[in-house]
């Protein structure tokens, strides 16, 4: 398979705070949206050295087994910063999906960009994905919407299997976050509750630990 390159932050399996199910994660490296408040300010730099193949990434996803596999999350960063990364991205995930047959995961994609652009101008990025939730993170209007950091923000459904799930009762609760540790320190998944981050940091320092940075920007 051939294809262009895609600017990285980070792959996992399992997500379990993104979407129904048990996930695949992809984290888009760059974002030129730049949202004041933003939890990902470490995905913000197009950074070439997180530039990997996009087959690469697809032949990550494929060693995942049907079983473990419930949907496909990709966030950021910005998406749609790379169009044609992007592309190609989700038609290699509709292509696995076509290849494994049988109960279909489905496909999330996280956009900082207006719904009524999703719904519009953007639509044809999204080919292949089956919902998107869209809009900035607006921090005056953060909430406790499932899947969404600020109340802003829409799911738009683009196939009947979006639709189905990513009905509220299929959802995550907001307060669960998820925590991986690897060599560069603790990364968190999920989108957190307004007020949790700073808590964090309190606590963290109230439990003796220090922090030697983070990335997020309040
Ligand atoms: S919330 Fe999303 S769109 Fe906004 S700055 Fe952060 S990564 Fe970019």
């Amino acid at each position: 398979m051939t294809g262009p390159d895609v600017l990285v932050s980070r792959v996992h399996h399992p997500v379990t705070v993104l979407g129904p199910g048990r996930r695949a994660g992809i984290w888009f490296q760059g974002c030129t949206i730049r949202c004041a408040g933003c939890v990902a300010v470490d995905t913000w730099r197009a950074d070439p050295g997180t530039a990997v193949p996009v087959a690469e990434v697809i032949g990550w996803l494929e060693s995942i087994p049907e079983a473990q596999l419930d949907g496909v999350t990709v966030s950021g960063g910005e998406p749609t910063d790379q169009p044609d990364a992007l592309a190609a991205v989700l038609a290699g995930v509709e292509a696995l999906r076509r290849r494994r047959g049988g109960d279909p995961f489905d496909v999330l994609v996280f956009s900082g960009r207006e719904p009524e652009w999703v719904e519009g101008l953007g639509r044809h990025l999204f080919t292949g994905a089956d919902a998107v939730m869209a809009g900035p993170y607006v921090e005056a209007l953060a909430g406790t919407s499932l899947l969404r950091g600020s109340d802003n923000q829409r799911l738009v459904p683009l196939t009947d299997l979006g639709t189905h799930r990513f009905t509220d009762d299929r959802l995550p609760p907001r307060q669960r976050l998820q925590v991986e540790a690897d060599d560069e320190g603790l990364w968190m998944m999920g989108i957190p509750l307004p007020g949790v981050m700073a808590g964090l940091v309190r606590g963290a320092h109230d439990a003796g630990l220090v922090l030697r940075g983070r990335s997020w920007s309040t």
